[in-house]
């Protein structure tokens, strides 16, 4: 538990308190069983410590603000409202020996070198294929294990990468759900290594092949059990229904900068824009049937009467329309699918319990600004169908830059987002600014999510983790290249000159000239080989050097934001050039030779 500088040696004390909303569990090891109680941490001053204290505190002020809400729109009888989630969990599984032999794996969690096999994901068939044998039993131990402790684990496939797969679960309430995420994340690393597999979840484990998130699937329910992001059968219903798509929408304009802080990390960098992922600008897709009917009233004249223009836009039964119409689009980084939302950013070794307080947290602010707002109206006398149409109108105008159905992959996307002003917030340093910027986090202050001195704390955290993590990768590539690749690549060198100097008695008398003309053209062709080789060679050398120059001088001293940004800047492009020229080497150099396993050795396992 990192704290940020919360936790002083002189009063280090800590509490713990029971989560009683959160089952305690039975957890059983070979030789024993273990009682597990889900809790919250707290500092010595009454701070929090931990992920859970400020999903627990979001999620009450989700509860405040919609009850509220609901009032306002007539539903009175509403109780509480909380939130549920669904994750969608990809992670990558190796054989254990394999993962042992590559270093950058052990200690980093992902590749730092390493050719692009010929076969990657091309033919989409591991997509598409059945899932192998030896990766079916570890999926059913796994399923097993999860339904003894009671995690309701439903999906499994094969994902888009070579030996990438999901696994999600019926969705539950969200600080549940979020417990068993991160239970779920620790039995599949135990039970992955009794089937001599090692299980990755980090968001970026391998250069050129899709990387892994963890699809956050969300949306509001009120103590019947309703469902308040499905559309209904009533107009009422569907008004309520769109007042929270407009929440939802207004929490994303006004507040994904926070949002985007949040999935911030030196992981979710590697994966975030590069094209198989979300990208570092955060949008909504709603769909183009709900896209129709926002423009509509965003369109809708004042003067038809509200009842009239309900019936006509077909608010009265917005069928169900909206699920069959809607498939996601996998490209943005937040979807409307038809029920709920799906925070699709979030990276796959995160706990989500931080983007989901923030997200909470932003949807609790969104919910207490409309509210106000339609409180006005109805005060100043207006009918209440009258006025949430009115409201309706005014914020899906004011958050029509949010909104984006259209290929967030794409070039033309960045730059259009930066006309709508949508920052893009491409790697950690430059999102986590955001964290110090006292405006931008207000709300989270506000809401009660978290006070000044845990927002604090969490900067401090993230951008210490940024640092100490790309450090630890930088030191790691520098060990690699400077111990395997360069010694592989003099060994390579080294036959390679042999043989020519086995080819050298050229001058030989005895020879005849046909022997001579062939010991020529052998020696034309190795002095490619050499000269392609040496250059190669002294590219992966000097990189090395210039590597090892930039990190002694990384440290920025006491400035961690200049530290981070000019590992950013600096030292990630760096690596990624030295690691350019090591793959090239790796294509040179005899396969024997060859100290890691390699990509086309470990992805296909069957
Ligand atoms: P996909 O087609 O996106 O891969 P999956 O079935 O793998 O869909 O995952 C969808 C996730 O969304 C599941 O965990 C599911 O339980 C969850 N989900 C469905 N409805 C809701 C809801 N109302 N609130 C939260 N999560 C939900
Ligand atoms: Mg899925």
């Amino acid at each position: 538990f990192p704290s940020g500088g919360m936790r002083t040696t002189f009063e280090a004390r800590g509490y713990t308190a029971w989560d009683p909303t959160s089952p305690m569990f039975l957890v059983e090891s070979e030789n024993g069983r273990t009682l597990c109680v889900p809790s919250v941490f707290i500092s010595y001053h009454g701070d929090s410590l931990d992920q859970k204290t400020p999903l627990l505190r979001a999620l009450e002020a989700v509860d405040r603000q919609t009850v509220a809400l609901l009032k306002l729109l007539g539903d009175v009888d509403v109780r509480s409202v909380g939130a549920t989630l669904g994750v969608e969990q990809e992670y990558f599984l190796l054989d254990r020996d394999d993962w042992a032999q590559r270093p950058d794996l052990v200690l980093c969690d992902r590749t730092l070198l390493g050719a692009a096999s010929p076969r990657g994901q091309q033919f989409e068939d591991h997509y598409f294929g059945s899932i192998p044998p030896r990766v079916l039993a570890f999926m059913e131990e796994l399923e097993f294990e999860l339904h003894r402790l009671g995690i309701p684990m439903k999906t499994r496939h094969n994902e888009v990468a070579p030996m990438q797969f999901e696994l999600a679960p019926i969705f539950e309430d969200a600080n549940i759900a979020n417990d068993h995420n991160a239970l779920t994340m620790d039995v599949a690393r135990k039970v992955a290594l009794r089937h001599h597999l090692v299980c990755l979840f980090h968001e970026k484990p391998f250069d050129g092949l899709n990387g892994s998130g963890k699809h956050s699937n969300w949306s509001l329910v009120t103590d019947r059990g309703e469902n308040l992001l499905d559309p209904g059968r009533t107009p009422h219903q569907n008004l309520r229904f769109l007042t929270f798509m407009a929440v939802c929408l207004k929490a994303v304009h006004d507040h994904g900068d926070a949002m985007r802080a949040s999935i911030a990390s030196a992981n979710n960098d590697l994966r975030l824009g590069a094209n198989e992922a979300p990208p570092a600008i955060l949008s909504v897709f709603v769909g183009d049937l709900m896209t129709q009917i926002i423009e509509r009233i965003i369109a809708g004249s004042p003067s038809e009467g509200t009842e009239q223009f309900i019936v006509d836009m077909g608010v009265g039964r917005l069928p169900q329309l909206a699920l069959d119409y809607t498939d996601r689009n996998r490209t943005s980084p937040f979807a409307f699918t038809g029920n709920r939302f799906e925070f699709r950013a979030v990276g796959s070794s995160m706990n989500c319990a931080g983007p989901m307080a923030v997200l909470l947290g932003a949807v609790a602010d969104a919910t207490g600004r409309l509210a106000a707002r339609l409180k006005a109206k109805l005060d100043g006398g207006a009918r209440r169908d009258d006025a949430v149409l009115a409201l309706l109108r005014e914020a899906f105008t004011e958050t029509a830059a949010v909104r984006f159905d259209g290929n967030n992959y794409s070039e033309d996307w960045r730059a259009e987002a930066a006309q709508r002003g949508l920052p893009e917030r491409r790697d950690t340093p430059a999102a986590l600014g955001v964290l110090r910027d006292p405006a931008r986090v207000a709300f989270l202050r506000e809401q009660g999510v978290y006070t000044e001195v845990e927002l604090a704390s969490r900067y401090n955290i993230a951008i210490e983790r940024y640092i100490k993590q790309v450090t630890l990768e930088a030191e790691t590539q520098l060990e690699l290249l400077r111990t395997l690749v360069i010694p592989a690549g003099e060994k390579q060198l080294a036959a390679t000159l042999g043989a020519w100097s086995g080819l050298a008695p050229a001058g030989d008398a005895k020879a005849t000239a046909a022997m001579r003309e062939a010991v020529t053209a052998g020696t034309r062709a190795l002095s490619g080989h050499v000269e392609r080789l040496s250059a190669t060679l002294a590219e992966v050398m000097g990189a090395a050097d210039e590597l090892e120059k930039l990190l002694s001088g990384a440290n920025g001293g006491h400035d961690e934001a200049a530290t981070a940004r000019r590992l950013a800047d600096s030292v990630r492009p760096l690596m990624a050039k030295a690691r350019e020229a090591a793959d090239r080497l790796e294509h040179l150099v005899d396969d024997e030779l060859w100290p890691l396993p390699k990509y086309r050795e470990i992805l296909f396992m069957r």
